[in-house]
């Protein structure tokens, strides 16, 4: 079968920067403000493991279309190195001597659950170490739908509760159409809906990474598509909505297109729309925005001035999950936004439906 255009486009420019790359063999971790699972607040202990890189960007088809994280991952980590990691984790969560409840988050940039990844006894070490903990209210991993079977389930509730874990899964969008045609993804909403029903079938809970403006769609639809994508998600029983406002990554078709001009990274009002939101209709679900280079060229950003405001409210509520941080956040940019939106409506011909989205005139802040 004949491939898109764009997957050999993709797979092209993945292979061009496997010579730039500059992988680091470190566990890199940092801490900060995280809100708990069942409400309330703590700190979050993020890890950044060294496992080879994600096995679906490493394929021919050149993995998802933003995705730059493999050249940031060893591609043949030594086994030696890979079987110290519960040690290593355990003393960096030693040093970091947090009081209080935490959330560990274990990030590959890949999949926790991938075998070739981490071998399931080290996994197993590495999470075992931490449920025992009595502070540890919540252990988040990462991982493809794929590897979200029965074994790895099994394996995981071997040595932890069910309810400390999370398991995050790129869901991007619940849009088969766009995670074919815009993120090659390579997973459908069916794939997904399967990976979430069974997790939640041991009482595991799913975090869905919902990805604002993939290439090729415009600032409206994409501002649709994410909302569309958490309602679905929350619907099949996703408790965490994670918000990632595209940021463009190094070697990736995003890239490209971003230096022929053809792409711009999403507004923050769009991030800060969605998240408002998602979660004025679904008070119960935690919903987390973090733009990563928000306020830079390569990330969310708005006119300069209101970025570093408009990105701190986004925080601020991430962490308390209080939706009063994100209300009366004004600047002389957001009609420029707004009249940017109407353009992106009438051009696509897709009409007014702008009562969904509180961006009617009547709705604009007060200057
Ligand atoms: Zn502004």
């Amino acid at each position: 079968m004949n491939k898109p255009a764009f997957v050999k486009e993709i797979a092209k420019i993945r292979n061009k920067s496997k010579s730039l790359r500059a992988p680091h063999f470190r566990v890199i971790s940092w801490i900060e403000g995280s809100p708990l699972p069942n409400g309330g607040r703590g700190t979050s202990l993020t890890f950044i493991l060294p496992t080879r890189a994600c096995r679906f960007a490493e394929a021919e088809h050149g993995g998802c279309s933003m995705c730059g994280y493999p050249n940031e991952n060893p591609p043949d980590p030594p086994l030696k190195l890979i079987e110290t990691l519960p040690e290593i984790t355990m003393e960096h969560f030693m040093k970091k001597k947090v009081e209080g409840p935490m959330v560990i988050k274990f990030f590959t940039s890949g999949s926790f659950l991938d075998r070739l990844e981490l071998p399931p006894h080290i996994r197993e070490k590495m999470i075992s170490q931490f449920a025992q903990l009595e502070q540890i209210k919540e252990i988040i991993i990462e991982s493809r739908a794929e590897y979200v079977i029965k074994k790895n389930i099994e394996s995981l509730l071997k040595v932890a509760p069910a309810e400390k874990i999370t398991i995050a899964i790129g869901l991007e969008s619940a849009d088969d159409e766009i995670n074919k045609r815009s993120v090659n993804k390579g997973m459908t909403w069916k794939q997904f809906k399967r990976a979430v029903e069974l997790a939640r079938s041991y009482g595991i809970r799913i975090k869905a990474y919902i990805l604002l403006k993939p290439i090729f769609l415009t600032e409206y639809l994409s501002i649709h598509d994410a909302i569309l994508s958490a309602e679905k998600a929350i619907e099949i029983g996703v408790e965490t909505i994670s918000i990632n406002s595209s940021n463009i990554q190094k070697g990736t078709l995003m890239e490209k297109m971003f230096n022929l001009k053809r792409y711009r990274s999403p507004w923050l009002w769009s991030s800060l729309i969605v998240t408002k939101k998602i979660k004025q209709r679904h008070p119960e679900i935690r919903v987390i925005t973090d733009p990563v280079a928000a306020g830079l060229i390569r990330g969310a950003h708005n006119c300069g001035k209101c970025d570093k405001m408009v990105k701190n409210a986004l925080s601020e509520f991430s962490y308390t999950q209080d939706l009063s941080y994100l209300e009366n956040i004004t600047c002389d940019c957001y009609e420029r936004y707004l009249s940017f939106l109407i353009a992106d409506i009438m051009g696509s011909g897709l009409g007014f439906i702008f009562e969904d989205y509180e961006l009617s005139k009547k709705n604009l802040p007060k200057q």
